[in-house]
């Protein structure tokens, strides 16, 4: 089924009028307020609140602006505003697109009720920007979600749902204003037994823990989230008591004809998002590219530019083909998710394997073109490398996502 509120689309390789318009102006803030700022935050490895700020009044860190690029039918507005924030910097441009993510996980679940409560707070405004995060993986569940510790037991007398675990990696983990968790409802149940849980700002027994130092997007902040007895309304159970029993129960009736089937079903959920990180690495991919095709033009050894010995070129070819071609398989599967098509190859995880390993390649490409320049911060190709990591670990590993591939083209538990 499309995304509710938007129409079946055909595919198309062209952005329409419209989507080009938001393009230039998203390439022009990338250009003009991330860019120059990339090296300052990536040096301070500190969140850039101004940035942030900057993004709020212009109205793309805004929950419209996300969700008209999100409801887009053409499945090309996430992509396209991925690509062109990230190209302008990795680090600086999570901190802006963090809470989006995290906001989706409420769009998606979430009543009426709770969309209206919380993405606003999620947001803040323009003179008083917020973060939002969304806390998923664990110390001992990363790829293994299904291991997950964190536990919250309904309390029928107050309503409420208490919440004891710790999570990390958690982006905005912390510093945000509203946290998403999730958190084991049903042991017995693996993921299927997961439930999502609004933190509300202020709420007591949340800490942050450790905040990590990072290789690359240092503008990130990236940070454990301790959760002691943290108890919450029964209304921050996201989509509701009643829906979750419904899916528990149905998951249980499941769990009984075959286990297997229960655990790639959860697999298969993060099909529709793992696009968007491919479009994230793009961005990098291509920024990289275009500082190497630069430089290869204008930089002379043996008198002509260095870009004259095939064994340049033809690296650059390659970057540039590499590029597009992870283009096309993000937005073929951004297509997909948003028009209801079923992933019979896991054509989402194909889309983020390739971009991410495709970003890693293109960076190094970059570095090796620059030289010594390359090597140094006084060129942005290094930052670009060290960023571009994160792609193929974030919303799952390059080996899990061959992993969903190979299991759903062969039907088999491949381990
Ligand atoms: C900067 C950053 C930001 C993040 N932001 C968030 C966030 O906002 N919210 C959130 O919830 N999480 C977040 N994460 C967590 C991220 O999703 C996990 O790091 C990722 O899922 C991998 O888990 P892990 O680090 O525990 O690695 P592990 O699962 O321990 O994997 C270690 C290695 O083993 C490989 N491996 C594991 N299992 C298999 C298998 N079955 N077959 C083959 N190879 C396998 C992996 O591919 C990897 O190479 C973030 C992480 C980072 C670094």
């Amino acid at each position: 089924m499309p995304l509710e509120g938007t129409d079946m689309a055909e595919f198309t390789m062209e952005l329409n009028d419209e989507q080009k318009e938001v393009r230039d102006w998203l390439h022009g803030f990338a250009a003009d307020v991330i860019r120059p700022a990339a090296a300052e935050w990536d040096e301070r490895e500190e969140t850039p609140w101004p940035v942030i700020q900057e993004a709020a009044k212009v109205g793309i860190y805004s929950l419209d602006f996300y969700a008209q690029q999100y409801f887009d039918p053409t499945g090309l507005g996430i992509p396209m505003a991925m690509e062109e924030l990230f190209w302008g910097d990795a680090g600086i441009a999570l901190s802006i697109v963090g809470t989006g993510l995290a906001a989706v996980g409420v769009l998606a679940n979430g009543t009426e009720e709770q969309i209206g409560t919380w993405i606003p707070q999620m947001y803040g405004d323009a003179n008083d920007v917020k973060v939002a995060a969304f806390c998923s993986s664990e110390p001992d569940a990363g790829s293994d979600v299904a291991s997950m510790r964190t536990r919250a037991v309904y309390d029928e007398a107050k309503d409420e749902w208490v919440i004891n675990g710790t999570k990390t990696w958690a982006t905005n983990g912390g510093i945000a204003n509203v946290h998403v968790v999730v958190a084991v409802v049903d042991a017995e149940l693996g993921s299927k037994g997961h439930a999502s849980f609004i933190i509300p700002p202020g709420t007591e027994g949340l800490s942050q823990g450790q905040k990590f130092k990072k290789h690359g997007i240092r503008a990130s902040h990236t940070a454990e989230v301790v959760l002691d007895n943290v108890r919450v309304p029964g209304s921050c159970l996201l989509g509701g008591k009643e829906k979750l029993d419904e899916r528990l129960a149905r998951a249980r009736e499941k769990a009984k004809q075959g286990g297997e089937r229960v655990k790639n079903a959860a697999m298969a959920t993060f099909e529709a998002s793992r696009p968007a990180v491919g479009a994230m690495a793009v961005g990098t991919a291509r920024a990289a590219y275009e500082v190497a095709l630069d430089y290869a033009k204008t930089r002379e050894q043996f008198g002509r530019p260095v870009i004259d010995n095939q064994g340049v070129a033809f690296q650059l070819a390659d970057m540039r083909t590499s590029i597009d071609a992870a283009r096309l398989l993000v937005w073929r599967a951004s297509w997909m998710a948003v028009n209801g098509k079923p992933f019979t190859a896991a054509e989402g995880s194909m889309s983020k394997l390739f971009a991410s390993e495709t970003a890693k390649k293109v960076t190094a490409q970059a570095i090796q073109i620059l030289g010594g320049n390359g090597y140094t911060r006084e060129y942005p190709v290094e930052r670009m490398h060290r960023d571009a990591a994160i792609y193929t670990i974030f919303e799952g590993t390059s080996e899990i996502q061959r992993l969903v591939i190979a299991r759903t083209l062969s039907g088999m538990t491949i381990r």
